[in-house]
């Protein structure tokens, strides 16, 4: 790393664990928002509020070249009991920054500084606090209040903190990066009744149970076995009682894949396995099939950028091009589609059995700080070179 920042690191850990103090859900990051807004203010930004709504945008202007970077951090948290032991865990019950977005924004607000204090670009820079990643589509709903209009970006990056990759690992992948997400919910309409007179009822249990256990065949039968995709039924519920035959079965099923044509492909598939064996048991079955994000797809020349940068400035031997896209999903996804970009990861393992994302005890890594936060302040001043 060539930018000494080291006084800077004591403010940038204690933002992240204020961040952590007061985590907010997606669309609610009120308070995040404020003191977002506030630090870079301070620092003479132009902010911009309230795209997507608890969004916003800081806007740094240098020299008179015309070419802009935007970088982006997401800002929400997620419905999780803490149970890290921390002493700056959560104050907000049931809400967690369990995915790291805390770090996130913290490395973006330290490179905020450096950035501003610097002044070693020239061009525009624009830092993009997106809310409700994890839930809304934050990104999606800031590029419809007119991101890319009113702040246009040449590229586009964004990055996750990973407590799965050696730490200070920088994980890049041109191409198919994170899957696609859509979700289903199932209803089998059966006729409930005692569960010692099976014949006249119609149970929607074993039906459920069929209906599952077809679904297991679209992705080894009727999917090209090179298109990665996952059909997961996360949940089945009915019934109460072993005597009791209930009237209804629910399961709720997350689909994951790359290609469009596949998706099609699964959402049909899925219906009809749903309604045919439904059909078999003289049931109905009612489908609610939602389309979410967009398969996150990372450009080549900016891949390419952000891997030659990394190499520079964290050493080619913690450089890796990740072997295969993750079946995960992220609304980055959404910038991507309307702008050049890449998204990476940032390793953060502390040890071998680390709590993964999303976990009561998962804490994001302090010890990442100054290498997200530097890495962003050259990503910016590379990207925008100074004459
Ligand atoms: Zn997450
Ligand atoms: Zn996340």
């Amino acid at each position: 790393m060539t930018i000494q920042f080291s006084n800077h690191m004591a403010e940038i850990v204690a933002i992240r664990r204020h961040l952590h103090q007061y985590p907010e859900l997606g669309l609610s990051e009120f308070n995040t928002s404020d003191f977002i807004a506030g630090e870079l203010t301070e620092l003479g930004y132009r902010v911009t509020r309230g795209l997507g709504q608890t969004g916003l945008v800081a806007t740094l202007k240098n020299g008179t070249g015309n070419r802009s970077v935007g970088i982006r951090a997401d800002i929400d948290a997620l419905p999780i009991e803490e149970e890290t032991g921390v002493e700056y865990a959560s104050k907000n019950k049931g809400l967690m920054h369990a995915c790291g977005h805390d770090g996130h924004t913290a490395m973006l607000l330290g490179a905020a500084k450096i950035l501003a204090e610097r002044k070693n670009f020239d061009g525009t820079i624009h830092l993009i606090f997106q809310p409700a990643e994890e839930n809304f589509g934050g990104a999606k709903l800031m590029i419809d209040d007119g991101l890319f209009e009113r702040f246009p970006c040449d590229a586009v990056f964004g990055l996750h903190n990973d407590p799965s990759l050696p730490f200070g690992q920088i994980g890049v992948k041109e191409g198919p990066m994170m899957a696609a997400v859509d979700e289903c919910r199932l209803i089998v309409n059966g006729r409930g009744g005692h569960g010692a007179e099976p014949q006249d009822t119609s149970d929607p249990i074993v039906c459920g149970a069929s209906i599952i256990m077809a679904l297991q065949t679209i992705a080894s039968r009727n999917i090209h076995p090179l298109d990665p995709t996952v059909v997961t039924v996360g949940a089945f519920h009915a019934g109460m009682a072993s005597n009791v035959i209930p009237e209804r079965a629910e399961m709720k099923v997350t689909i994951r894949s790359f290609d469009p044509n596949v998706r099609d492909e699964l959402e049909r598939r899925i219906r009809m396995i749903a309604e045919g064996q439904a059909a078999s048991y003289g049931m109905s079955v009612t489908i609610d099939y939602k389309r979410g994000y967009e398969a996150t797809i990372n450009h080549k020349a900016e891949t390419d950028f952000v891997r030659d940068l990394a190499r520079r400035v964290v050493g080619a031997d913690k450089v890796v091009d990740l072997p295969r896209p993750s079946m995960g999903s992220e609304d980055f996804a959404y910038m991507l589609a309307e702008r050049p970009g890449s998204y990476f990861l940032l390793g953060t393992r502390r040890t071998d059995n680390d709590p993964p994302l999303h976990h009561p005890r998962f804490d994001f890594n302090d010890d990442a700080l100054p290498i997200g936060t530097g890495f962003w302040v050259e990503l910016a001043e590379a990207y925008l070179p100074a004459r």
